[in-house]
């Protein structure tokens, strides 16, 4: 009797992982990029996808989809507009029960913006984040001596998004959203918006 639970019980946390780990079937694939074309926002020139929010798009049963979306700063209360977006695609979509589940792990970071979305940013006057690995952005948070000792969080230097000078100077800590910081540029003196690192 023991024996047969206990195989039971593994053939079903069996079937729960093979669901878990199951491939993006093609309608799954086709809401994601629905969903993946909602425009952030805050900041409409990138889309979930490009700003790299959206996590799965899962089907749950016949007219039900879940989709996972990871919050950005808790500073950008915007992940309700953004569910409210995405559940409205997807019912124009005849997707009638649409549930967007905020995933909190891994964290979101400025380093899952995509090429394209840094590509975009800079073409629309912001200086995109910087790729980095630290959740730290030592220009903006001095610790004074708890400070990480030398490295860096980033050798990438910021660059105007104008005229490339890496020359820049902080006038504000925010900008427009608690996400940006407002940086001036002292080769072309444009002020220009840089996307924080997170
Ligand atoms: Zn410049």
């Amino acid at each position: 009797m023991v024996t047969t639970a206990r195989a039971h019980q593994a053939h079903q946390t069996q079937q729960e992982t093979q669901q878990e780990a199951q491939q993006e079937t093609p309608l799954e694939a086709e809401l994601r990029r629905l969903a993946g074309s909602v425009p952030d926002p805050e900041l409409p020139v990138l889309n979930l996808e490009e700003l790299g929010v959206l996590r799965a798009v899962h089907t749950r049963g016949p007219g039900r989809v879940e989709v996972e979306l990871s919050p950005t700063y808790t500073g950008c209360p915007a992940i309700e507009a953004m569910s409210a977006d995405i559940e409205r695609v997807l019912h124009e979509h005849g997707i009638p029960e649409v549930t967007v589940r905020p995933v909190l792990t891994p964290a979101w970071s400025t380093d899952d913006i995509t090429p394209e979305g840094r590509r975009k940013l800079r073409e629309f006057g912001i200086a995109p984040p910087r790729t980095t690995r630290t959740p730290a952005d030592p220009v903006t948070i001095p610790l004074g001596p708890t400070r990480h000792a030398a490295a860096p969080a980033t050798a990438e230097p910021l660059a105007c998004p104008h005229c490339g000078s890496t020359d820049t100077e902080l006038l504000s800590r925010f900008s427009s959203t608690a996400c940006k910081a407002l940086r001036r540029c002292l080769s072309c003196r444009e002020p220009f918006d840089h996307f924080k690192e997170l």
